[in-house]
């Protein structure tokens, strides 16, 4: 059996109930990395032996569904959020699935739903691209694409290239394009910052340094969303 166990963002409270119960009756827990994860359980008093998962790894994927084939039970936790999103484990649940052992996904945290739920911009559709490839071409390619769906766009970003990914939203889609940026979600310096895509720019551009984990939230423009919702309050 494999569980798929959401782990805090930022908060260790976040942690779900059920998570720990799986936790603690796992057989193995599989890591993205083992030193993070152990700071987790020995947070919570879980003493469990821990194995790594390296999904670019097709040696460590067969490992870990041996272990699973073993009759053993497993929980797979990446290093924040849940696994499989934007993180390794998609092709463990593959595989798994493909051998027949049961997959259960826990429900928990993630920033997408979390940044999305407290953006207050839609109860409905949105496009969650993840991290975008580094070449700007594609990029904007990929940004253009999902905004012509007309739905919200979300998007991970490193500290790093925030401010070069807001400035290829500004050039793909307009610098007036409304946009939401949530760091540090459920941490001591969580912060929203809401505007047009040239305001954050030139945010961000002013601080000494841009530092945290970023969801960046492409909003429709106003008129849009109003036709949209007056259709369906969910949208
Ligand atoms: N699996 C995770 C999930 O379910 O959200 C995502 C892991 S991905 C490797 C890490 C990215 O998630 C960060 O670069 C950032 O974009 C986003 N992220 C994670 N924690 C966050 C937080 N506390 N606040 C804002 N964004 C966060």
């Amino acid at each position: 059996m494999l569980y798929i166990v959401p782990t805090p963002i930022g908060n260790l409270q976040d942690i779900t109930l059920r998570a720990l119960d799986v936790l603690k009756n796992a057989d193995v827990i599989l890591c993205e990395d083992t030193r993070r994860t152990q700071i987790l359980l020995s947070h919570f008093a879980i003493s469990k032996p821990t194995m790594r998962y390296n999904e670019n790894d097709e040696r460590s994927i067969s490992r870990c569904v041996e272990v699973l084939q073993s009759g053993k039970t497993a929980a797979l936790v990446s290093d924040c959020g849940t696994p499989c999103i934007s993180d390794p484990g998609w092709k463990l649940v593959k595989e798994a699935l493909n051998a027949n052992i049961k997959v259960s996904s826990l429900p928990g945290p993630s920033a997408v739903a979390c940044a999305l739920a407290g953006a207050g911009i839609t109860g409905g559709a949105f496009t969650f691209l993840g991290f975008l490839p580094r070449k700007p071409g594609k990029a904007a390619k990929l940004i253009a694409n999902a905004y012509g769906l007309n739905v919200p766009v979300v998007l991970y970003e490193s500290p790093y290239r925030v401010i070069k990914m807001l400035e290829l939203i500004a050039k793909t889609l307009g610098e007036q394009t409304p946009m939401i940026v949530a760091r540090e979600l459920s941490k001591v310096y969580e912060e929203w910052t809401r505007g047009t895509v040239r305001e954050l720019i030139e945010n961000f551009s002013k601080r000494p340094k841009v530092q945290g984990e970023f969801v960046l939230i492409i909003d429709r423009p106003a008129a849009e969303e109003k036709e949209e919702t007056d259709e369906n309050p969910y949208f």
